[in-house]
């Protein structure tokens, strides 16, 4: 494909302000790209204007999933940009915009990668179904639809683009929000007996959330070892009065050996505990995202590579990451190998003047191209 096609679907998908919502207008405009060619193209909706996109090249053959979420977070202030959110910018070798790296130039690669296969003179010889998720950013809820329904379930392999800077990000670690509220009664400070104090049981749970958290000495030799935040508390009306209500947040990042299921288990064991000693607490999770274990022995790693290295001069090493992906929902398909290669540095991630090299966003579209025959060769089974 010319340099200015691929530049201007990344320019396009970065004019769609798909903040959470209106990823349907992502879908609309990547099902257009692929109409007119062999290509299944399937809508998956999980709320009005918010579609996942399924779209399945080829008709024979290994099949290899390319990922990519269609959202991008909120700008805070454009006053803090030089350039606008919403429209691409293109200076030096650098293209700017919100999503530039996380991930709208992963998620244009992959498509770019797709028309190209299906432009060549080359035969396909497998299949690309492209996983594309609304509300990555929030929870990873449209992956975790896709793979409630099965369309991951017969992937021999998915690559995220997520930004790594053409680095292969093998594992990632987990992430639980929580929020507790504390319940009292209020009664005037002078005689705080006749009430109750919201506060203080919260300010148990904290002390024994952070002794019970780091008893467990369970250290991944690449990820580290869990961490805990207490991020927000608060509560009580006035100074003279015993408090009746108060709440705090928490944001614990988890490794693959001491997972999810655990560790809520355990704050949910510390809120039993309180409340049969005269608290009234409640604890709520929002999303919580189990960590990907490391997948650097897997083939799929192995063969990324060995392309990056052979076909691109590019180290081909394989990382870890801090923040969880979809990848969290899609490794819920027994056996199923997943990597995170996308072109962006992610530097710029989340902030204002977000960009992507232009170079190597190019190079990411050449990458996901020449992986993808590289897969097929490999996974093709010899009759
Ligand atoms: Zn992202």
């Amino acid at each position: 494909m010319e340099k200015t096609r691929a530049l201007k679907i990344l320019s396009d998908l970065i004019a769609i302000p798909s903040i959470n919502d209106q990823e349907a207008q992502v879908a609309d405009y990547l099902a257009d790209l692929f109409a007119g060619y062999p290509a299944q193209i399937q809508r998956v909706r999980y709320a009005p204007g918010r579609d996942n996109l399924v779209v399945t090249i080829g008709d024979h053959g290994p099949l290899l999933g390319f990922s990519g979420h269609e959202d991008v977070v909120a700008v805070d202030s454009s006053k803090d940009w030089d350039y606008p959110p919403f429209t691409a910018t293109m200076k030096d070798d650098k293209l700017y915009g919100r999503g530039a790296s996380d991930m709208k130039s992963g998620l244009a690669a992959m498509v770019v990668a797709m028309l190209d296969l299906l432009d060549g003179k080359q035969p396909l010889d497998g299949r690309i179904r492209l996983l594309a998720s609304v509300g990555e950013e929030t929870g990873e809820y449209g992956a975790a639809q896709l793979t409630e329904a099965g369309y991951a379930s017969e992937l021999q392999g998915l690559v995220i683009g997520e930004p790594t800077d053409l680095h292969i990000r093998v594992t990632h670690k987990g992430v639980i929000d929580y929020r507790v509220e504390s319940l009292g009664k209020s009664v005037h400070s002078s005689q705080p007996s006749l009430g109750k104090n919201a506060i203080l049981p919260l300010v148990e749970f904290v002390h024994q959330a952070q002794i019970t958290l780091s008893q467990d000495n369970q250290v991944d030799e690449i990820l580290g070892s869990l961490t805990h935040v207490v991020s927000q508390i608060q509560g009580g009306a006035q100074i003279n009065t015993v408090p009746a209500h108060a709440w705090l947040t928490g944001n614990i990042r988890t490794i693959p050996a001491y997972p999810n299921e655990l560790v809520m288990q355990q704050l949910d064991d510390i809120v039993h505990h309180l409340n049969s000693q005269g608290a009234q607490l409640k604890i709520t999770y929002s999303y919580p995202e189990p960590p990907l274990p490391n997948q650097g022995q897997t083939a799929l790693a192995q063969l990324a590579s060995q392309v990056l290295q052979e076909q691109f001069q590019l180290q081909g090493d394989l990382t870890a990451g801090m923040g969880a992906t979809d990848a969290s929902e899609y490794h819920h398909v027994p056996n199923l190998p997943i990597i995170i290669v996308g072109p962006a540095d992610g530097t710029t991630d989340h902030q204002p003047n977000e960009f992507v090299s232009i170079d190597k966003y190019l190079l990411g579209c050449k990458f996901y191209e020449k992986f993808a025959r590289a897969f097929w060769q490999k996974f093709t089974v010899n009759h």
